[in-house]
């Protein structure tokens, strides 16, 4: 709301020649029109301006009738001769049949369904362009449903005034209730009247520094692309075109310009620690105290540990507060980090947060620092299964300023939970997480100072699907990045293994009987919860009746136990610590097992239908062994074939085997899924980009990093003249307030 009356103060005033005018005003968008864009939020010109198309189609070429082939997409001019209505008793309806000519030969046009009067236009001796997919039915051409444009002739050179035909023609995503003859007219109306309105955002300087087109060219260019430029279909729907390019890098800067702002901000926080606590973390007494943990550990912190926790260390001793993402390979010691350096800040007095994404791992976590802190600290465990009553006591605590690490899954995040001094938060496994739920924990601990000052608390991310550089510019672009790259010594690299159906599946059951028997324990990880999940892929096996199968049929000599999603907290806190107890040998799970759990006799790791999952989760899973000082399997089921030259499954499957490396699997499955895995499954819309990719555009991702950290640090509030326009952008479409950020 507040947006559209700013701006109808600001811009509106000046003409209807605003791109914010209704689009009711664009010729050709009625009422009816008009409330069918806006169930699409298409509201104002500019909406619909960007409202980008798909692909392209040539129809710069018309073909005649007598070269028209089976398959072939074709745009012919031709004139009509007769028409017939066929009623389809069957059906209800009636089928219209138009032939028509262009002196080379007779091309019959069917329609199924057409409406109502549709056949009244059809008069012998009538000219039109038809585009559509050439059939040939008994040897002769047909088209289906082809899109016809009126009032076209092409030999009197009619081309400029419409954009159906006789050129290279946009293809939009398709909106229920218009026509694509219809959208595109309304586009071009809109191009045509309201294009050279669009202001120019970008400086000046960037556009000439970077070869860019001016927003208005480029916008047009999107939509009706220019005839006998250099470039072709190819490029264009590849959206590798000057236009594009414009589009591209502008959406880059200004998510850059924003994210690396907000970082700017974030980092202009005061840290929770006052001065004197503060220099508590370096020195002698801070290292005494750090040395003193470590030897509570009952192993050595390998170098990649230490310097991670020196970091976290080192950003406690700043004045602004830490906001870093610790990146390590599955089973390289991440919770260590977390433990020592909350410790040390629960022994300056303060409370510390850890939220986990699943039940098991909070439990799991909660278990270990109870542990390590020996009543030496206090930890608490909150989850959807603490009782009422243990809330109300932990609320009382955490709200008594009692120093407490706290920690928790989702049930974190909840309202009432409400800490005093809140100084720390740590996240395990971001990619289970959204940007918003870490925003959300890390607002309980921010305070607002007398003079406005803002207080934020401590933030530690910790990750095991390594962030592709791409990504760490954007959609983590405002953390700090520490890499653990190395493994706990005395661990020999989990050999994997794709097991191709159903012929190898036997000996790979023969291997995995072998190590059961020398005393090792297996997960065997399903798809699915049970067979009614199956709708439509009732050739999945589901974790609870292969559970049942695998304790008759295939290892009736150990014990099998079930872990999945839904059963009870407690089923699965009982059937978690039965398998650490060495009492289960097999347990039969789906994916909850995919984070963190950690049992290091566990040496065996089957993945049924492994195609259905990306790389970086399947390297998680895998990551579940390799956790001890026996080697580790992982053993991919597949029953997808590879096709010669197709790039399936089957080659997902095979960098698996093939590399440990994490950024590469994680290059990998960016590339091959975009960015939905690093960003996190909750996250609910990933990146706002419309046109911008993340892997194909990334040399413009990094210009246009470039240019936005210029930009902040020369002229952090656009107060220049050359950034005007931009400034008005920002504050117009983001609601952007720039007294906020004051650089002196
Ligand atoms: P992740 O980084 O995947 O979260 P964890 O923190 O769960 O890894 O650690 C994996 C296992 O390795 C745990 O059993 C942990 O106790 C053990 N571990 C961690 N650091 C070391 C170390 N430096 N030496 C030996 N074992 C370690
Ligand atoms: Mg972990």
């Amino acid at each position: 709301m507040l947006r559209k009356d700013r701006f109808i103060t600001t811009s509106f005033k000046s003409s209807t020649n605003s791109t914010q005018t209704p689009i009711q005003f664009v010729k050709g968008v009625g009422p009816k029109l008009g409330t069918v864009f806006k169930s699409r939020n298409i509201e104002t010109v500019q909406d619909l301006l960007y409202f980008f198309p798909r692909t392209y189609e040539d129809r710069s070429k018309i073909y005649s009738i007598s070269r028209l082939s089976d398959g072939l997409q074709a745009t012919l001019s031709v004139e009509v001769q007769s028409q017939r209505q066929i009623p389809i008793q069957k059906l209800g309806r009636t089928l219209l049949e138009v032939r028509c000519t262009d002196g080379t030969g007779s091309l019959s046009l069917k329609w199924f369904h057409a409406p109502r009067g549709m056949e009244k236009k059809f008069i012998p001796g009538a000219q039109m362009v038809v585009t559509g997919k050439v059939k040939l039915y008994q040897g002769r051409p047909e088209m289906v449903h082809p899109e016809i444009t009126w009032g076209v002739d092409l030999a009197q050179g009619q081309l400029e005034a419409q954009p159906h035909v006789g050129r290279v023609i946009p293809v939009y995503t398709e909106i229920e209730g218009v026509s694509t003859l219809v959208l595109r007219k309304v586009l071009w109306e809109a191009v045509e009247k309201f294009g050279n309105v669009l202001i120019e955002d970008l400086p000046n300087y960037l556009l000439e520094r970077r070869g860019l087109l001016p927003l208005a060219s480029a916008v047009h260019g999107l939509h009706f692309p220019p005839e006998g430029k250099s470039f072709n279909l190819k490029d264009l729907g590849e959206f590798n075109t000057p236009a594009h390019h414009r589009m591209i890098y502008g959406e880059f800067f200004k998510f850059e310009y924003l994210m690396l702002r907000r970082r700017l901000q974030e980092e202009r926080a005061s840290s929770p620690f006052s001065d004197g606590i503060r220099h508590r973390f370096l020195g002698k007494h801070g290292q005494d105290s750090l040395n003193r943990w470590l030897s509570y550990l009952p192993f050595q912190l390998t170098g990649g540990q230490l310097q991670a926790l020196q970091d976290v260390v080192h950003d406690f001793s700043e004045p602004h507060p830490m906001n870093r993402l610790v990146q390590g390979d599955v089973g390289s010691g991440k919770t260590a980090v977390a433990f020592l350096s909350a410790a040390r800040v629960l022994e300056e007095g303060s409370q510390v947060a850890l939220m986990a994404p699943t039940e098991i791992l909070a439990e799991q976590h909660f278990k270990s620092a109870f542990q390590l802190f020996q009543g030496r600290l206090n930890v608490a465990l909150l989850t959807g299964k603490t009782s009422a009553a243990e809330r109300k006591l932990l609320q009382e605590r955490l709200s008594q300023g009692e120093p407490l690490l706290l920690i928790g899954t989702h049930a974190l995040l909840e309202d009432p939970v409400l800490f005093s001094r809140l100084v720390y938060v740590i996240i395990d496994e971001q990619h289970r997480f959204g940007v918003e739920q870490r925003r959300t924990l890390r607002k309980k601990g921010e305070k607002q100072g007398p003079r406005g000052q803002v207080t934020l608390p401590h933030s530690l991310i910790l990750t095991a699907t390594p962030i592709p550089r791409t990504l760490a510019l954007t959609a983590f672009g405002d953390l700090s990045v520490t890499s653990i790259t190395e493994l706990p010594p005395g661990r020999s690299p989990i050999q994997t293994r794709l097991v191709r159906e159903p012929t190898q599946r036997e000996r790979a059951y023969e291997q995995i009987r072998q190590e059961l028997k020398a005393g090792r324990q297996a997960y065997f990880i399903y798809p699915l919860v049970n067979e009614s999940e199956a709708e439509g892929f009732t050739q999945l096996k589901s974790a609870v009746a292969e559970s049942v199968a695998l304790a008759k049929d295939v290892f009736p000599e150990f014990s099998v136990g079930l872990l999945h999603g839904k059963m009870g907290s407690e089923e699965k806190a009982q059937m978690m610590s039965q398998f650490q107890s060495g009492q289960i040998k097999i347990l039969a799970s789906t994916t909850v097992v995919e984070v963190g759990v950690d049992v290091p006799n566990a040496t065996l790791i089957v993945i049924e239908h492994s195609e259905r999952f990306g790389l970086s989760q399947l390297h998680q899973l895998r990551g579940r062994v390799g956790r001890g000082k026996f080697q580790s399997y992982c053993y991919l089921f597949s029953s997808v074939r590879s096709q010669p030259g197709v790039q399936g499954a089957s080659h997902r499957l095979e960098i698996l085997e093939k590399t440990y490396d994490g950024f590469k699997i994680a290059e990998a499955d960016l590339e091959l899924r975009g960015p939905g895995e690093f960003l996190g499954t909750r996250q609910a819309g990933g990146l706002p980009f419309r046109m911008a990719d993340l892997v194909r555009d990334r040399q413009w991702l990094f210009w246009a990093r470039d240019d936005a950290m210029e930009i902040l640090s020369k002229d952090p509030d656009l107060s220049k003249l050359e950034h005007s326009s931009l400034k008005e952008y920002f504050e117009r479409e983001g609601g952007l307030q720039f007294d906020r950020l004051n650089t002196s």
